[in-house]
C-alpha cells in the first residue's frame, strides 16, 4: 500500500478482537492513500494539484491539517521539509530509472516554494500562487497513518503494538516487560542491521537514498529532492529520527536528510524528545546529543 509495507504487530488476550483492530488498521491506511495519493486522479490531493493554482479548494479538514502542518515544518527546517518539491518530483520514475534532464529541473524549481501555498484558516481552503505548483504528501503520509493506526489501536485497548510503514513506525508500550529493538538498516548492505536502538512507546523513521533509486554513471538518483538544487539531496545514506509523534520524526528524517550532519543534527537539539542518528555519504555515524551515553546504544 502506499508503495510500500504497512505492517501490525499486536497482543491481545481475545484473538477475534486482534483481527478486527488489525483489519481496521488497514482499512485506515487504504482510507489516506485514496486521500493523499498523486497517482489516483480522483484523490483529493490530484484534485488540488489540478485546481488550486486557478481559485482556493476546501479539501476537507483533515487534509487542510496536515498541509497546513506541513507548511509549519518547512518553517521550522527553513525549506528543507518542502511537499511542493512535486513539481520536480513528478518527473522521476525510478522504476523506470527515468529522470528529468536538467532543462526541466532548471524550469520545474522555480515551482518549489512552500510560500506559493496559500492557505485560508477560516474557510480552511487551499490557493497556490504559482501556475505549476504541485504538492505531495508523500514525506508525511505514512506517519500518519502510523500515527492513525496506533490511535485506533489505542481505542481498541490494545497495550502492546508496533505499526510500520515503509521507513515509519511507533511503538505501542513496550515488548511485553521489554523494550521493542528497533534495527536501523546498513544504507548498503541490504538485509544487514547497523545499529539497533531499544524503544519503547515512541516514534522512528528513516529515509535513505536505498528506498527509491536508480544509479546513472555512478550517480545515485532517490526520492528525497533538495527544494533548493531540485536535484537528490547529497551528502547522506541515512537520517534516522526517534520521537514522540509519527508524523513529526517521518517529515524529520526527510528533513535531516536533505539538511545534512551538522545542520540536521543542530535542529534536533532544538526539539523537545526527538533524536537522531544520521550516517554520512563516507558511512560515518553521527548521534544527537541526547544519545551520547553508549549504554543507550548497542552497537553491532
Ligand atoms: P519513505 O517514503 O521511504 O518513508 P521519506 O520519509 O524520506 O521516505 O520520504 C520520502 C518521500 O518524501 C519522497 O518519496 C517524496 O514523496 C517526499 N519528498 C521528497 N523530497 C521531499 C522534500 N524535500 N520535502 C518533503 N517531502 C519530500
Ligand atoms: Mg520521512
Amino acid at each position: 500500500m502506499m508503495g510500500t509495507k504497512i505492517s501490525v504487530y499486536l497482543w491481545s488476550d481475545d484473538a477475534e478482537a486482534g483481527r478486527v483492530a488489525l483489519e481496521e488498521v488497514f482499512q485506515e491506511a487504504v482510507r489516506i492513500d485514496r486521500l493523499m495519493s498523486t497517482y489516483r486522479d480522483d484523490s483529493e490531493i490530484s484534485k488540488i494539484n489540478r485546481l488550486a493554482a486557478k481559485k482556493p479548494l476546501a479539501p476537507g479538514k483533515e487534509l487542510y491539517q496536515l498541509i497546513r502542518q506541513s507548511l509549519e515544518i518547512s518553517e521550522l527546517t527553513e525549506g528543507a521539509f518542502d511537499i511542493t518539491y512535486d513539481s520536480v518530483g513528478q518527473h522521476y520514475n525510478f522504476r523506470e530509472r527515468r529522470r528529468p534532464d536538467g532543462h526541466i529541473v532548471e524550469l520545474e524549481r522555480e515551482n518549489i516554494d512552500f510560500r506559493y501555498v496559500q492557505l485560508d484558516a477560516e474557510l480552511e481552503t487551499v490557493h497556490f500562487q504559482k501556475d505549476g505548483v504541485r504538492i505531495n504528501l508523500g514525506g508525511i503520509a505514512k506517519g500518519y497513518v502510523v500515527e492513525r493506526g496506533i490511535g485506533i489501536l489505542k481505542a481498541r485497548g490494545i497495550r502492546h503494538a508496533t505499526v510500520t510503514a515503509g521507513g515509519d513506525s511507533r511503538l505501542l508500550g513496550d515488548r511485553r516487560g521489554r523494550p521493542w529493538m528497533v534495527g536501523i538498516r546498513d544504507p548498503r548492505v541490504e538485509g544487514e542491521v547497523t545499529i539497533s536502538v531499544p524503544l519503547e512507546n515512541e516514534a522512528i523513521s528513516t529515509s535513505g537514498d536505498y528506498e527509491r533509486f536508480f544509479d546513472e554513471d555512478g550517480v545515485r538518483y532517490h526520492h528525497i529532492i533538495h527544494p533548493g538544487t531540485g536535484a537528490p539531496a547529497g551528502g547522506m545514506r541515512s537520517a534516522t529520527v526517534f520521537g514522540p509523534d509519527a508524523v513529526m520524526t517521518d517529515a524529520l528524517s526527510t528533513s535531516v536528510f536533505v539538511m545534512g550532519v551538522d545542520r540536521g543534527l543542530r535542529l534536533i537539539a532544538m526539539l523537545e524528545g526527538y533524536e537522531s542518528i544520521v550516517i554520512d555519504a563516507d558511512g560515518q555515524v553521527f548521534y544527537s546529543d541526547g544519545l551520547q551515553e553508549p549504554d543507550v546504544l548497542a552497537e553491532e
